[in-house]
């Protein structure tokens, strides 16, 4: 039977349903206080553990989400507070749900999104320590799994107990982590799917849709399908060395979003022409102050050493909103505002920027710019006129300064993802926010405008956010004039496949 949901994360798989939500009743154990505290420990641990092994295959962004993951289940409030269930006469395993739940009720009802998302986060470590004290993980089903959840969480994923085939999630949106992890390691998810199939029936995940109990013919097309895509994937990576260009020549020049070694290896490795944008602020999101000169060098030349003798964008630090360490809480700048708040520091990064990109051909970028003055203002600290300084348009007041930025800068380029979500006035985190979310009549004329404007004052315009790797919004945006994308390196060869096509 076809159930249909909303797209998660793309693909075909085929498993075994698996409701990772059925836990053993409670009352399991009258276990004291050291037995709740190592049940934490245990998942912290598990989840430490997997991050490290997910580093090791290249895949940062579920490793730091597993390592977030591992924090909160250290976090000295979750464990005093089950802790304080046990002494109150709670059987260990009820205390960890309780305390868990309750986090998570108050985290939800915070006004700040980003904390708000974090209740599923500490819902999904809770259930992991319940588990724990009732003897393990272990599912009854032989993989690969179809795992169904009320709320899946990233750890779902990352901690399953066997070889994941697909996912389906009643209650998330495509900007959930757990759909980041799912697209990151090709697991396609749907949501908002409340299934009552019982565990260890064959289902099939396909694009938006889930199929219970699949019909031979239905299974035949699955594993065809999931074949075709392994197929697809190997004859694409053999094409790497193909130009980048439309059908009727129009070259377009393929860059990457980096923030990690790995990720800069794999994007030269996928015939990337450089580095579109390097994320600097993500070592530096627990920092207790201002990173100094030495700790951007330290971060950022392994990130640059696989670029060397390409372009690389290295963007200067994009705090604020949800990416706001400790030092700066409350603080309501964001992007180069706020780092023009702090002029030493600014220059420091800046400074660090042009010894760790020495052997690249260097860019500098500003996230989130509002005026000319903030990119002149940055020139001055920069004081080096041959490294050209570039201004990301992702903002109203962007788009309104538009003709004096694109005076100001050297190059412009689009965020897409805070660009849609300003214009549209969604937060960021939004589950109806998606990358094709740029292709919406407000967003599109304010990209055309953009490029627009690029062209009177011969600058050139390149867009960076997640719309330039989708398939329904890359072809737009190079109709508007867009001729550089700078896009994930796992969506480089499909990108450049795209472009060939058109
Ligand atoms: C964007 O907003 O589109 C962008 C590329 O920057 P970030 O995702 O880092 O905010
Ligand atoms: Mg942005």
């Amino acid at each position: 039977m076809r159930h249909l949901g909303t797209p998660g994360a793309p693909g075909v798989g085929l498993g075994r349903v698996w409701h990772v939500d059925r836990v053993v009743p409670a009352g399991g154990g009258l276990a004291g206080p050291g037995d709740v505290l190592g049940a934490f420990d245990a998942v912290a641990a598990r989840l430490r553990a997997r991050a490290e092994a997910l580093r090791g295959d290249g895949l940062d962004e579920p490793a730091d989400i597993a390592e977030t993951m591992a924090l909160i289940a250290d976090d000295p409030d979750l464990r005093e507070a089950a802790v304080a269930e046990v002494r109150a006469g709670q059987p260990a395993d009820t205390a960890a749900r309780v305390a868990a739940e309750r986090y998570a009720t108050m985290l939800a009802t915070l006004p700040d999104p980003a904390l708000a998302e974090r209740a599923t986060d500490v819902r999904q470590v809770g259930r992991r320590a319940v588990a724990v004290l009732q003897g393990g993980v272990a599912s009854t089903v032989e993989g690969p799994l179809v795992l169904v959840g009320r709320e899946l969480g990233a750890d779902d994923l990352l901690d399953a107990p066997d070889e994941v085939a697909g996912a389906v999630s009643l209650l998330g949106g495509p900007n959930a982590h757990v759909a980041i992890v799912a697209r990151a390691l090709g697991v396609p998810l749907v949501f908002g799917l409340d299934l009552d199939a019982p565990d260890g029936a064959l289902a099939i995940v396909d694009g938006a849709s889930l199929i219970v109990g699949p019909s031979d013919g239905e299974r035949d097309a699955a594993l065809a399908a999931m074949r075709a895509a392994g197929e697809r994937r190997a004859a694409l990576a053999v094409e790497r060395e193909l130009p980048a260009a439309t059908r009727d020549g129009r070259a377009i020049t393929l860059l990457a979003n980096v923030s990690t070694p790995d990720e800069a290896a794999a994007a030269v490795a996928a015939g990337a022409a450089g580095a579109g944008l390097v994320r600097t602020e993500l070592p530096f999101l627990a920092a207790t102050a201002w990173p100094t000169e030495a700790d951007h060098v330290a971060a950022l030349r392994p990130v640059l050493a696989p670029l060397a003798g390409r372009v690389a964008t290295v963007r200067t630090l994009d705090f604020g909103g949800d990416k706001l360490p400790p030092f700066l809480d409350g603080q309501s700048l964001r992007g180069v505002a706020l780092s023009l708040s702090a002029p030493d520091a600014l220059a420091a990064q800046l400074r660090a920027i042009r010894l760790a990109g020495a052997d690249t051909s260097l860019r500098v970028m500003l996230p989130l710019v509002e005026s000319a003055e903030q990119v002149r203002g940055c020139r001055e600290l920069l004081a080096s006129p041959s490294v050209p300084l570039g201004a990301m348009i992702e903002l109203p007041s962007a788009i309104d300064a538009i003709e004096a930025i694109a005076e100001a800068a050297d190059f412009l380029s689009i965020g897409s993802n805070d660009l849609s979500a300003s214009l549209l006035g969604l937060d960021r985190r939004d589950p109806r926010l998606t990358p094709a979310s740029a292709a919406e009549p407000a967003v599109l004329q304010a990209i055309a405008a953009v490029v627009a404007a690029g062209g009177r004052h011969g600058k050139p315009v390149s867009v960076c956010g997640d719309a330039a790797a989708d398939p329904s919004v890359a072809p737009l945006l190079i109709g508007l004039g867009c001729t550089v994308l700078s896009v994930a390196p796992s969506a480089l060869d499909e990108v450049r496949a795209l472009i060939r096509m058109l």
